[in-house]
């Protein structure tokens, strides 16, 4: 039996899914305008572990994990403008890049990914659901969703008025019958990308996209909505507005799970403040996908996760003594220990702590890879570590050295032979051998 922490109930559930066979989850995904950080990776992580372990629960279901990724978006747009190019080309270069780190730290690819730009079709016929129901109205081009029509808005994130408004960051806006009305349709000038519609051409709010796409992909009610606990005001909140007004009451999930912050030191991470970490930036560095996210899963989901050089040099530790003691064992039987602590609305705390406590190395690989761990062979994470380790930090010195940086490509040197390797600089480049 699986339980979860349903943020609508404010209590753990036992999860029963509606059908047996068929398993809804939708998890909100990237807008792809930059390199995500550690902190998006978190969602990632812990909803590619609950689909394993959903798998493992139900191995006769089909359980259908839908992330979106959202491709139309005023910081795209913006980006698009500053280098000149189609909003496409940074939210293909994006994607791939988000698609690429997640994939190192060991997420598998959703069932379905579907993108705001090739559903627009789907948000139309939903807002126009919204007018003709009375619980959105069109505006100055815009159509807004009317809040106050909607008695049970603000259930999700327990809210008052005053406090949603606040916020929300509302934009007062001229047009706007109420304060809290949000957008579900905006103008594009001639210049913005823009689709045509029965309120002139335009481009869909961001809120519309997630509840179009989940009706159009799983169904008017889904299992499990999961996202990052930032998410549940105002996006969530107007998500589910939107889907029961438009489906006659109808609840857009039954289970709603949200994974808590990442932070660094005091401050929340996120892409406006400088002390931006990136996947990306950590693998280049030499940091291997597993110990990440080994890193990413040591806290309980729902606790903030601080995000430290210790956390990092922790998870490698952990992960070098499993691969240890599992050698070059095939997967055996799966530890019911660490299922039980899964189950438990993904207590990996436990199931980590409990994972070091398996004594059969066959038992520990097979255990270890429903957590998405320990997927390498021993003789392969000792080294391809060290290798990849080695040259990233050559070629960081490259990069300093090209940059006429010599104090950072000296320091990298003396920080290898401290660790007892020792670089060559030849007319072929820089080779490394152990002191
Ligand atoms: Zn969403």
């Amino acid at each position: 039996m699986i339980r979860l922490h349903d943020t609508l109930a404010r209590q753990k559930r036992e999860f029963i899914p509606a059908d047996p066979r068929r398993i809804t989850m939708y998890v909100c995904g990237p807008t792809v305008y930059g390199r995500a950080h550690i902190g998006n990776a978190r969602p990632a992580v812990v909803f590619d572990l609950l689909r394993r372990v959903l798998e493992q629960a139900y191995p006769d279901a089909d359980v259908v994990y839908a992330r979106n990724v959202t491709d139309v978006d005023d910081k795209i747009i913006a980006a698009a403008a500053d280098e000149g190019v189609d909003p496409a080309v940074i939210a293909e270069r994006y994607e791939q890049h988000y698609l690429d780190d997640m994939g190192a730290l060991g997420v598998n690819p959703p069932t379905i990914a579907p993108h705001a730009t090739h559903e627009i079709g789907p948000m139309i016929a939903m807002i126009e659901t919204l007018v003709s129901k009375g619980h959105a109205y069109e505006a100055e081009g815009h159509v807004l969703f009317s809040v106050p029509s909607d008695a049970d808005y603000g259930a999700l994130s327990k809210r008052d008025r005053e406090q949603m408004i606040a916020g929300a960051r509302v934009e007062v806006a001229p047009y706007k019958r109420d304060p809290a009305d949000f957008v579900l349709w905006k103008p594009s000038p001639n210049d913005v990308v823009g689709w045509d519609s029965p309120w002139g051409r335009g481009r869909p709010g961001w809120h519309i996209e997630c509840s179009a796409m989940i009706r159009a992909h799983l169904g008017e009610t889904i299992d499990i909505h999961g996202g990052g606990l930032d998410l549940i005001f105002p996006h969530h909140e107007n998500e589910i507005a939107q889907s029961r007004c438009a489906h006659g009451g109808a609840p857009l999930a039954r289970y709603w799970v949200h994974n808590g912050f990442v932070d660094m030191g005091a401050e929340k991470m996120s892409k406006s403040l400088g002390n931006i970490v990136t996947p990306g930036e950590l693998l280049a560095a030499g940091h291997k996908g597993e110990v990440l996210r080994i890193g990413l899963l040591s806290a309980h989901y729902r606790q903030p996760l601080p995000w430290t050089e210790k956390l990092i040099a922790q998870s490698k530790a952990i992960l070098d003594g499993l691969y240890r003691k599992v050698g070059a064992a095939e997967a055996g039987t799966i530890d019911e220990g660490v299922m039980e602590a899964l189950y438990d609305d993904l207590n990996t705390p436990l199931a980590i702590s409990r994972l070091g406590q398996i004594a059969d190395p066959t038992s520990l690989k097979a255990t270890a890879n429903v957590l998405g761990l320990l997927l390498d062979s021993e003789e392969a994470w000792f080294r391809g570590g060290i290798r990849s380790d080695v040259e990233a930090r050559i070629e960081a010195r490259d990069a300093a050295k090209k940059a006429r940086d010599f104090a950072t490509a000296d320091r990298i040197r003396e920080e290898l032979k401290a660790d007892g390797i020792l670089l060559e600089d030849g007319p072929g480049g820089t080779t490394w051998r152990r002191a």
